[in-house]
Protein backbone atom coordinates (compact mmCIF):
# COMPACT_ATOMS: atom_id res chain seq x y z
CA UNK A 1 0.00 0.00 0.00
CA UNK A 2 1.10 3.19 -0.84
CA UNK A 3 -0.36 6.58 -0.07
CA UNK A 4 -0.17 10.38 0.74
CA UNK A 5 -1.63 11.74 3.40
CA UNK A 6 -2.72 15.59 2.37
CA UNK A 7 -3.57 18.50 4.79
CA UNK A 8 -2.88 21.74 6.30
CA UNK A 9 -0.30 22.02 9.40
CA UNK A 10 -2.03 21.05 12.07
CA UNK A 11 -4.51 18.89 10.66
CA UNK A 12 -3.63 16.02 12.32
CA UNK A 13 -1.35 13.95 9.63
CA UNK A 14 1.38 13.24 11.49
CA UNK A 15 -1.01 11.01 14.48
CA UNK A 16 -3.02 9.47 11.40
CA UNK A 17 -0.26 8.77 9.42
CA UNK A 18 1.59 7.17 12.31
CA UNK A 19 -1.54 4.71 12.91
CA UNK A 20 -1.89 3.96 9.28
CA UNK A 21 1.65 2.80 9.41
CA UNK A 22 1.57 0.57 12.32
CA UNK A 23 -2.10 -1.09 11.01
CA UNK A 24 -0.74 -1.55 7.51
CA UNK A 25 2.75 -2.43 8.60
CA UNK A 26 4.16 -0.03 5.94
CA UNK A 27 6.56 2.77 6.06
CA UNK A 28 5.94 6.40 7.46
CA UNK A 29 8.12 9.02 5.72
CA UNK A 30 7.65 12.34 7.30
CA UNK A 31 9.76 15.02 5.05
CA UNK A 32 9.26 17.38 8.13
CA UNK A 33 10.79 14.97 10.66
CA UNK A 34 13.46 14.01 7.78
CA UNK A 35 14.46 17.80 7.51
CA UNK A 36 14.27 18.48 11.00
CA UNK A 37 17.21 15.61 11.56
CA UNK A 38 19.12 17.26 9.24
CA UNK A 39 18.84 20.77 10.81
CA UNK A 40 19.53 18.56 14.00
CA UNK A 41 22.79 16.75 12.70
CA UNK A 42 23.38 20.05 10.70
CA UNK A 43 24.30 18.01 7.32
CA UNK A 44 24.74 20.20 4.17
CA UNK A 45 21.08 19.66 3.39
CA UNK A 46 20.01 20.77 7.17
CA UNK A 47 21.79 24.22 6.98
CA UNK A 48 19.94 24.86 3.44
CA UNK A 49 16.61 24.60 5.17
CA UNK A 50 16.74 25.63 8.71
CA UNK A 51 16.03 29.16 8.01
CA UNK A 52 13.29 28.12 5.59
CA UNK A 53 11.68 26.26 7.70
CA UNK A 54 12.12 28.47 10.50
CA UNK A 55 9.94 31.11 8.79
CA UNK A 56 7.26 28.29 7.38
CA UNK A 57 8.40 28.65 3.93
CA UNK A 58 8.89 25.40 2.03
CA UNK A 59 12.15 24.19 1.51
CA UNK A 60 13.29 23.72 -2.76
CA UNK A 61 11.73 20.94 -4.34
CA UNK A 62 14.88 19.61 -5.92
CA UNK A 63 15.99 19.09 -2.20
CA UNK A 64 13.19 17.33 -0.63
CA UNK A 65 13.06 15.39 -3.80
CA UNK A 66 15.95 13.59 -3.67
CA UNK A 67 15.32 13.22 -0.13
CA UNK A 68 12.17 10.82 -1.03
CA UNK A 69 13.91 9.60 -4.06
CA UNK A 70 16.87 7.92 -1.62
CA UNK A 71 14.08 7.22 0.91
CA UNK A 72 11.55 4.77 -1.04
CA UNK A 73 14.87 2.93 -2.41
CA UNK A 74 15.16 1.66 1.14
CA UNK A 75 14.13 -1.51 2.83
CA UNK A 76 11.71 -0.57 4.90
CA UNK A 77 9.65 1.06 2.28
CA UNK A 78 9.43 -2.20 0.21
CA UNK A 79 6.33 -3.34 1.43
CA UNK A 80 4.65 -0.26 1.29
CA UNK A 81 4.81 3.70 2.51
CA UNK A 82 2.70 6.51 3.67
CA UNK A 83 3.60 9.80 2.96
CA UNK A 84 3.33 12.48 5.52
CA UNK A 85 4.16 16.25 4.52
CA UNK A 86 5.29 14.86 0.65
CA UNK A 87 4.40 15.92 -1.94
CA UNK A 88 3.78 19.48 -0.95
CA UNK A 89 3.82 21.08 -4.92
CA UNK A 90 2.73 19.62 -8.34
CA UNK A 91 6.37 19.90 -9.12
CA UNK A 92 6.74 17.13 -5.92
CA UNK A 93 3.75 15.10 -7.13
CA UNK A 94 5.10 14.70 -10.58
CA UNK A 95 8.40 13.64 -9.03
CA UNK A 96 6.79 11.35 -7.47
CA UNK A 97 5.01 10.06 -10.49
CA UNK A 98 7.97 9.59 -12.59
CA UNK A 99 9.89 8.16 -9.14
CA UNK A 100 7.44 5.32 -8.95
CA UNK A 101 7.34 4.81 -12.68
CA UNK A 102 10.47 4.16 -12.46
CA UNK A 103 10.32 1.22 -10.38
CA UNK A 104 6.58 0.01 -12.02
CA UNK A 105 4.46 0.96 -9.00
CA UNK A 106 1.94 3.69 -8.73
CA UNK A 107 -0.19 5.07 -5.25
CA UNK A 108 -3.03 3.72 -3.72
CA UNK A 109 -4.88 6.54 -2.58
CA UNK A 110 -4.26 10.26 -1.38
CA UNK A 111 -6.49 11.14 1.64
CA UNK A 112 -6.90 14.63 2.20
CA UNK A 113 -7.47 15.80 6.16
CA UNK A 114 -10.17 18.14 5.84
CA UNK A 115 -10.44 20.79 8.51
CA UNK A 116 -11.65 24.27 9.20
CA UNK A 117 -9.06 26.56 9.31
CA UNK A 118 -10.02 28.56 12.40
CA UNK A 119 -8.81 25.67 14.60
CA UNK A 120 -5.64 25.11 13.22
CA UNK A 121 -4.23 27.94 15.69
CA UNK A 122 -6.27 26.55 18.68
CA UNK A 123 -4.16 22.89 17.86
CA UNK A 124 -0.81 24.18 17.49
CA UNK A 125 -1.30 26.07 20.09
CA UNK A 126 -2.25 22.81 22.64
CA UNK A 127 0.63 20.88 20.91
CA UNK A 128 3.07 23.94 22.04
CA UNK A 129 1.21 23.41 25.44
CA UNK A 130 1.73 19.69 25.48
CA UNK A 131 5.25 19.76 24.42
CA UNK A 132 6.21 22.21 26.94
CA UNK A 133 4.21 19.76 29.93
CA UNK A 134 6.37 16.84 29.20
CA UNK A 135 9.58 19.28 28.65
CA UNK A 136 9.69 18.41 24.89
CA UNK A 137 11.74 21.64 22.87
CA UNK A 138 8.92 23.15 20.91
CA UNK A 139 9.32 23.24 17.08
CA UNK A 140 11.02 26.14 16.10
CA UNK A 141 8.17 26.66 13.25
CA UNK A 142 4.99 26.11 16.09
CA UNK A 143 4.89 29.81 16.91
CA UNK A 144 1.62 31.67 15.73
CA UNK A 145 3.23 34.30 13.21
CA UNK A 146 5.13 30.87 11.64
CA UNK A 147 1.78 29.46 11.60
CA UNK A 148 0.40 32.11 9.44
CA UNK A 149 3.00 31.88 6.85
CA UNK A 150 3.05 27.91 6.87
CA UNK A 151 -0.17 28.23 5.80
CA UNK A 152 0.29 30.69 3.04
CA UNK A 153 2.42 28.24 1.76
CA UNK A 154 -0.48 25.44 2.12
CA UNK A 155 -3.01 27.58 0.55
CA UNK A 156 -0.74 28.55 -2.42
CA UNK A 157 1.41 25.59 -3.50
CA UNK A 158 -0.10 22.72 -1.31
CA UNK A 159 -3.75 23.32 -2.06
CA UNK A 160 -3.39 22.73 -5.67
CA UNK A 161 -2.81 18.97 -5.38
CA UNK A 162 -5.89 18.25 -4.05
CA UNK A 163 -7.33 19.35 -7.72
CA UNK A 164 -4.48 17.90 -9.17
CA UNK A 165 -5.14 14.02 -7.43
CA UNK A 166 -8.89 14.93 -7.99
CA UNK A 167 -8.21 14.77 -11.61
CA UNK A 168 -6.38 11.49 -11.22
CA UNK A 169 -8.95 10.12 -9.52
CA UNK A 170 -6.92 9.43 -6.82
CA UNK A 171 -8.53 11.76 -4.27
CA UNK A 172 -10.71 10.47 -1.14
CA UNK A 173 -11.18 13.32 1.44
CA UNK A 174 -12.35 13.15 5.25
CA UNK A 175 -13.31 15.19 7.74
CA UNK A 176 -10.35 15.64 10.07
CA UNK A 177 -12.79 17.77 12.85
CA UNK A 178 -13.87 15.12 15.11
CA UNK A 179 -11.78 13.13 17.93
CA UNK A 180 -8.54 11.24 16.43
CA UNK A 181 -10.39 7.73 16.62
CA UNK A 182 -13.10 8.92 14.49
CA UNK A 183 -10.71 10.47 12.00
CA UNK A 184 -8.64 7.33 11.73
CA UNK A 185 -12.42 5.54 11.59
CA UNK A 186 -12.93 8.08 8.72
CA UNK A 187 -9.36 6.89 6.72
CA UNK A 188 -10.07 3.74 7.16
CA UNK A 189 -13.25 3.76 5.48
CA UNK A 190 -12.69 5.78 2.71
CA UNK A 191 -9.64 3.40 1.77
CA UNK A 192 -11.71 0.49 1.50
CA UNK A 193 -14.38 2.26 -0.60
CA UNK A 194 -13.81 2.82 -4.23
CA UNK A 195 -13.07 6.55 -5.98
CA UNK A 196 -15.94 6.85 -8.39
CA UNK A 197 -13.59 7.13 -11.07
CA UNK A 198 -12.12 3.45 -9.46
CA UNK A 199 -15.54 2.26 -9.46
CA UNK A 200 -16.80 3.20 -13.44
CA UNK A 201 -13.29 1.45 -14.40
CA UNK A 202 -14.08 -2.04 -12.55
CA UNK A 203 -18.07 -2.22 -12.32
CA UNK A 204 -18.86 -4.62 -9.51
CA UNK A 205 -22.06 -5.66 -11.27
CA UNK A 206 -23.05 -5.87 -14.80
CA UNK A 207 -25.72 -4.15 -15.97
CA UNK A 208 -28.88 -6.33 -16.33
CA UNK A 209 -31.53 -6.84 -18.98
CA UNK A 210 -35.04 -6.62 -18.27
CA UNK A 211 -35.90 -10.08 -18.85
CA UNK A 212 -33.17 -10.64 -15.49
CA UNK A 213 -30.59 -11.82 -17.72
CA UNK A 214 -27.22 -10.51 -17.64
CA UNK A 215 -26.17 -8.40 -20.59
CA UNK A 216 -23.13 -10.80 -21.07
CA UNK A 217 -21.78 -13.92 -19.00
CA UNK A 218 -18.21 -13.18 -20.03
CA UNK A 219 -16.10 -13.09 -17.02
CA UNK A 220 -19.03 -14.73 -14.60
CA UNK A 221 -18.43 -17.92 -12.64
CA UNK A 222 -19.87 -19.73 -14.86
CA UNK A 223 -18.64 -18.81 -17.97
CA UNK A 224 -15.08 -19.50 -16.72
CA UNK A 225 -16.10 -23.21 -16.26
CA UNK A 226 -16.20 -25.61 -19.64
CA UNK A 227 -19.28 -26.06 -21.12
CA UNK A 228 -19.16 -29.60 -20.33
CA UNK A 229 -18.28 -29.03 -16.70
CA UNK A 230 -21.67 -26.54 -16.57
CA UNK A 231 -23.67 -28.81 -18.08
CA UNK A 232 -22.82 -32.09 -15.83
CA UNK A 233 -23.63 -29.87 -12.61
CA UNK A 234 -26.97 -28.32 -14.10
CA UNK A 235 -29.57 -29.58 -11.87
CA UNK A 236 -31.81 -32.15 -14.23
CA UNK A 237 -35.30 -31.02 -14.92
CA UNK A 238 -37.61 -33.30 -14.56
CA UNK A 239 -39.71 -34.75 -16.89
CA UNK A 240 -43.22 -34.78 -16.01
CA UNK A 241 -43.34 -31.63 -14.04
CA UNK A 242 -40.45 -29.80 -15.80
CA UNK A 243 -41.31 -26.09 -15.32
CA UNK A 244 -42.12 -24.82 -19.21
CA UNK A 245 -40.90 -21.64 -20.70
CA UNK A 246 -42.71 -19.57 -22.84
CA UNK A 247 -41.33 -21.66 -26.10
CA UNK A 248 -41.68 -24.88 -24.56
CA UNK A 249 -45.20 -23.70 -23.35
CA UNK A 250 -46.85 -22.52 -26.97
CA UNK A 251 -45.47 -25.41 -28.22
CA UNK A 252 -47.18 -27.83 -25.84
CA UNK A 253 -50.48 -26.00 -26.35
CA UNK A 254 -49.95 -26.66 -30.15
CA UNK A 255 -49.19 -30.33 -29.84
CA UNK A 256 -52.45 -30.01 -27.36
CA UNK A 257 -54.56 -28.23 -29.87
CA UNK A 258 -53.48 -30.66 -32.62
CA UNK A 259 -54.51 -33.67 -30.72
CA UNK A 260 -58.01 -32.10 -30.69
P1 LIG B 1 3.31 20.63 9.12
O1 LIG B 1 2.58 19.73 8.23
O2 LIG B 1 2.83 20.56 10.53
O3 LIG B 1 3.40 22.04 8.62
P2 LIG B 1 5.91 19.27 8.63
O4 LIG B 1 6.59 18.66 9.79
O5 LIG B 1 5.35 18.37 7.61
O6 LIG B 1 4.83 20.23 9.27
O7 LIG B 1 6.92 20.28 7.88
C1 LIG B 1 7.61 21.29 8.56
C2 LIG B 1 8.35 22.17 7.58
O8 LIG B 1 9.30 21.38 6.85
C3 LIG B 1 7.51 22.83 6.51
O9 LIG B 1 6.91 24.03 6.94
C4 LIG B 1 8.55 23.08 5.41
O10 LIG B 1 9.36 24.18 5.69
C5 LIG B 1 9.42 21.83 5.50
N1 LIG B 1 8.93 20.77 4.61
C6 LIG B 1 8.45 19.54 4.98
N2 LIG B 1 8.09 18.81 3.93
C7 LIG B 1 8.35 19.58 2.85
C8 LIG B 1 8.17 19.42 1.44
N3 LIG B 1 7.65 18.28 0.94
N4 LIG B 1 8.53 20.42 0.61
C9 LIG B 1 9.04 21.55 1.09
N5 LIG B 1 9.23 21.79 2.40
C10 LIG B 1 8.88 20.83 3.27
Amino acid sequence: MRLVLLGPPGAGKGTQAERLAERYGIARLSTGDMLRAAVAAGTPIGLKAKDIMARGELVPDPVVIAIIADRIKEADAAKGFILDGFPRTVAQAEALERLLAQRGLKLDAVVEIKVDEGILINRIENRIAQMQARGEQVRADDKPEVLKQRLVAYRGQTAPLIDYYQGKGRLRTVDGMPPIDEVSEGISRVLTKKTPSEAKASPRRKPVRKSGRKTSRKGSKASRRPAKARKATRPKRKAAGRPKTRKTARKAARRKARRG
